[in-house]
């Protein structure tokens, strides 16, 4: 099988490494083989660790201004490539080119957003109120980090880690998704442009996942896990961060409700939801997975959902004029399809969409169902596809209650035009996150992440980069 891929070998200190042992990537919207790729073994992640903590040694002395530059020409040169990465996240991953493109400029903007943080590592200096030492507190790199990624944002949820621990001093070893390697083994060559020196970055691909990640969290010079993934895979590498008490850093599950009040303004509430379901083809943690709807305007809004949600075209993401791209395998797109069965089994109602059409590719079209019952799967568990599940309300304190029903809390949306009660529900809501009027909370400056088993710590913001940092004290007189 020919590879039309240009990267997929393994990234080891700056380096490209072939393996013998290698696994398939395939295109979801046709199905057919992408590339080969080569699968790592413990005695790359030895090399990757060794390479990683050398490299790390210059790196964590250089200024923070010098490392804040290379972050700078990071965002610089994928911001002029946005159109090439966003189409390997279309081949690789499915989701269509506006999906995609989003994914490219929100994968870059964090080099630039953590350039700028790279200089802001403020400490502070204070008297102690008893003994009159002076307390003097300043951040220093953590360590080595295992970065773990999933599928659904191939770059995002990379860079989102690489650049706050780059601009921390740290070096770092990623385990891309099996899905979807190719685009961050495709982002090396841009970092080496950069200025990021070998074998402070590098990229193991593997079919061994498990046991190759267990093996570097049980090495000594390792300090931090980041992890973006289920909620079960999250769960395991808490465990095995424990025997070395590694920092960790968990971005898990989310079951997301949208909570549509009777003075929410429509065009705002549908634009709102449509974005919060359907960007990423409602293939990320943060998709609207439960939308409960004012009683008096369930009838008003089910319709103008349904219009806009069948007006999009579902194709291959490469097609410029497709809205809708396939989902990643055909695990993901039956499990939507049972999905939608259990809800219709227990009284739902298919608005528009719920057939898998025929032919090549995980196809499923964007689907309505209205009066989805409580005890429908939908509401207990991630959809992670097309599919709008409403439910209605009719009081306040109910809704708030079955909103928090759940053991993840990443993030919640409200539509509400009085604000007095809009922000009384805010902090109701047990969730890491909250889009008030807005369908989209996710932005490079801002603190992502969940409470209860939605996760650990947060991505992003000032405090993404304080996860790749140890706090050390000192007690001085003078
Ligand atoms: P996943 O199965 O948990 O996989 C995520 C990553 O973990 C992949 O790189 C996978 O490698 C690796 N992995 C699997 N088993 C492992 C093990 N035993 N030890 C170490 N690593 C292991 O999740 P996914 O299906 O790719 O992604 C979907 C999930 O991610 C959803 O639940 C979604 O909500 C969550 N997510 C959360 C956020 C957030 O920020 N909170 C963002 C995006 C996605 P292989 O591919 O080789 O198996």
């Amino acid at each position: 099988m020919g590879s039309k891929m240009e990267f997929t070998d393994l990234y080891i200190n700056g380096e490209w490494r072939s393996t013998s042992d290698r696994f398939d990537v395939n295109n979801p919207a046709t199905e057919e083989v992408l590339a080969s790729v080569a699968s790592a073994d413990i005695a790359d992640a030895d090399a990757a660790l060794d390479a990683a903590d050398a490299a790390m040694k210059d790196w964590a002395a250089r200024t923070p201004r010098e490392r804040s530059e290379v972050l700078r020409r990071a965002w610089e040169l994928m911001t002029a490539r946005l159109d090439h990465f966003a189409h390997l996240i279309t081949l690789e991953n499915g989701k269509a080119g506006v999906d995609a493109k989003g994914e490219a400029t929100y994968a870059a903007e964090f080099f630039r957003w953590f350039a700028e943080e790279a200089v802001r590592a403020d400490g502070m200096i204070t008297h102690a109120p008893a003994s009159g030492a002076r307390i003097m507190v300043q951040h220093k790199p953590a360590g080595l980090a295992v970065l773990i990624t999933p599928w659904n944002y191939p770059a995002a949820m990379g860079t989102r880690k690489i650049a706050p621990a780059l601009a921390a001093g740290c070096g770092v070893i990623i385990k891309p998704a099996s899905e979807t390697p190719l685009t961050m083994l495709a982002l090396m060559p841009l970092l080496e442009q950069a200025g990021v020196p070998k074998g402070l970055v590098n990229v193991l691909p593997s079919r061994r996942t498990g046991a190759l990640v267990d093996h570097m969290l049980h090495d000594p010079r390792v300090r931090v896990v980041s992890f973006t993934g289920s909620t079960g895979v999250g769960q395991k590498l808490l465990k095995g961060a424990a025997d070395q008490v590694l920092k960790p850093a968990m971005e898990l599950g989310g079951n997301a409700p949208v909570v549509v009040f009777d003075d929410a303004d429509m065009d705002v509430a549908i634009e709102g939801t449509m974005l919060a379901k359907m960007r990423n083809l409602g293939e990320a943690c943060t998709a609207a997975n439960r939308i409960y709807v004012h009683e008096d305007i369930a009838e008003e809004f089910t319709k103008r959902l349904t219009d806009r949600m069948s007006a999009l075209k579902l194709g291959d993401g490469t097609d410029p004029s497709v809205d809708v791209g396939p989902l990643v395998n055909a695990d993901t797109r039956d499990k939507v399809a049972d999905f939608v069965a259990d809800a219709v089994a227990k009284g739902a109602s298919v608005e528009c969409g719920g057939t898998v059409p025929e032919g090549k590719g995980f196809y499923y079209p964007p689907t309505v169902l209205s009066n989805v019952s409580e005890d429908a799967d939908c509401v207990h568990d991630e959809i992670f596809g097309p599919v709008a599940a409403i439910q209605t309300f009719t009081d306040q304190d109910e809704v708030v209650r079955r909103a928090n029903d759940t053991e993840y809390g990443l993030v919640a949306y409200v539509f509400s035009e009085d604000f007095k009660r809009a922000l009384q529900v805010c902090e109701r809501l047990e969730y890491g996150m909250v889009g008030l009027n807005r369908g989209l909370v996710s932005d490079p400056a801002a603190p992502f992440g969940g409470t209860k088993q939605s996760g650990l710590g947060r991505e992003g913001g000032h405090e993404g980069m304080l996860e790749f940092m140890e706090t050390q004290y000192i007690s001085a007189s003078w």
